[in-house]
């Protein structure tokens, strides 16, 4: 591995005390080895050694270095290394996407027998995993409220291994709160692991707030422009090193070429949030005001159940307002037909704004019966607020809005 100047050490050293959009743009980078100011892409599947010796060294453990871009690349870990540094994790896992990083946490840790207490308001794939995958392993979940302490309690069983929380939880902004779930996961000798998705490591660090596991979809804020599917893990060594040797030899790896695209879009991932915030706050504002407009679903408002904590436990209430139109499903569809700046997208948490129907595109799987439950109505739509000007985000919304 080459060897750091005294110049990168320093760096190195001033970095564990910046602030957060410091360690965005300046930590786990490699630049510099060289002459480059930014981070190369390590577009290679192996890599060499100066002898026999050297390479037994490497493979035995006995010195560091990279084998197989299967294990280890340097640019996925410089994208590793920012995200452990933003969320204050020891160590990250990158993996090939949202889901390979849970599938790896999920199989890294947990065997045949073991069960897991799940928030209801969960990423729909998440679901199919618990329900489909794992439980043909012997691998159970219990679902609860995210908001009910009292649920939680009461679904822990002794052989509960993960308490397992979306928080706030799409497109609903449910909260849970990440401290009481981190205590309570801890006297019975589970993990807490919380998907970051929809605050990022900007607006939230469950870590400090007790869990012991916080994952990322890259795919969504950290890319920021929906460019690359990825994913990432981040907790105490200890905890990472069961996830990557599970990694490795299931080869749930994130590309290089990935890597380093996230890599770029974490150095504007502060200004972003701040900005997708701003607008999402003055959008959902605007929105309670509408006539057309039923019921608004956004953490930063005080009409929302749990403000408060939201308040308590994130810096910024994100980017995603859901609303409820007075109308059905038709006209649900006629609003978001009837835009014209917004796309018309699934995905959330890009620059560009999207618009979508929950009930029969993200949420469209569930039973009736579930989605009744979990409280998306076919008169739901969710926005995710892009970086666009504000005016024209509204503006699109208002003359939508007319059309009912
Ligand atoms: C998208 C998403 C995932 C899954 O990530 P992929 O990158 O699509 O595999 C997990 N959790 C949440 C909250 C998501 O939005």
């Amino acid at each position: 591995m080459p060897r750091l100047s005294e110049r990168q050490q320093y760096l190195r050293q001033r970095l564990k005390s910046t602030a957060i959009a410091t360690k965005a743009i300046r930590s786990g980078t490699q630049a510099g080895v060289e002459q480059e100011h930014n981070d190369a892409i390590y577009a290679t599947s192996s890599f060499i050694y100066g002898s026999a010796a050297e390479a037994a060294a490497c493979f035995s453990g006995e010195t560091e270095g990279n084998i197989y871009s299967r294990f280890t690349n340097p640019t996925v870990r410089t994208f590793e290394q920012r995200m452990a540094a933003m969320e204050g994790g020891e160590r990250a896992v990158a993996a090939s996407s949202g889901m390979a990083a849970l599938t790896s946490i999920f199989l890294g840790h947990l065997k045949q027998g073991d069960h897991i207490v799940s928030s209801c308001s969960i990423f729909g794939s998440i679901v199919g995993l618990f329900d489909n995958i794992l439980a043909k392993l012997g691998i159970t979940t219990t679902y609860v409220s995210p908001s009910d302490i009292n649920a939680w309690q009461a679904a822990i069983k002794p052989h509960t291994k993960v308490l397992f929380l979306e928080s706030p939880s799409n497109p609903l902004g449910e909260v849970g709160d990440i401290l009481a779930l981190s205590k309570l996961a801890h006297s019975h000798g589970a993990l807490l692991v919380v998907d970051n998705c929809f605050c990022t490591p900007v607006l939230q660090s469950p870590l400090a707030l007790g869990a012991d596991i916080v994952m990322h979809s890259a795919t969504k804020y950290l890319d920021g422009q929906g460019r690359c599917v990825g994913g990432v893990a981040i907790g105490s060594e200890v905890l990472m090193e069961p996830i990557f040797s599970f990694l490795r030899t299931a080869g749930t790896t994130m590309s290089p070429f990935n890597a380093w695209v996230f890599i770029n879009g974490l150095e504007t991932l502060s200004l972003r949030m701040q900005a997708h915030c701003q607008s999402a706050l003055a959008l959902a504002q605007w929105l309670e005001n509408q006539p057309q407009v039923e019921k608004v679903y956004y953490t930063g408002l005080p009409s929302h159940a749990q403000h408060q904590l939201a308040q308590q436990q994130q810096r910024g209430f994100g980017g995603v307002v859901s609303f409820e139109i007075k109308g059905d499903k038709g006209a649900a569809w006629r609003c978001i037909d009837s835009t014209q700046l917004l796309s018309i997208t699934g995905n959330f948490g890009d620059a560009k704004s999207t618009i979508t129907h929950p009930a029969t595109t993200t949420h469209g799987k569930m039973t009736p019966q579930a989605r009744e439950l979990a409280g998306i109505k076919d008169n739901l739509i969710r926005v995710s607020v892009g970086l666009e000007d504000y005016q024209d985000i509204k503006d699109d919304l208002a003359q939508a809005l007319s059309t009912l």
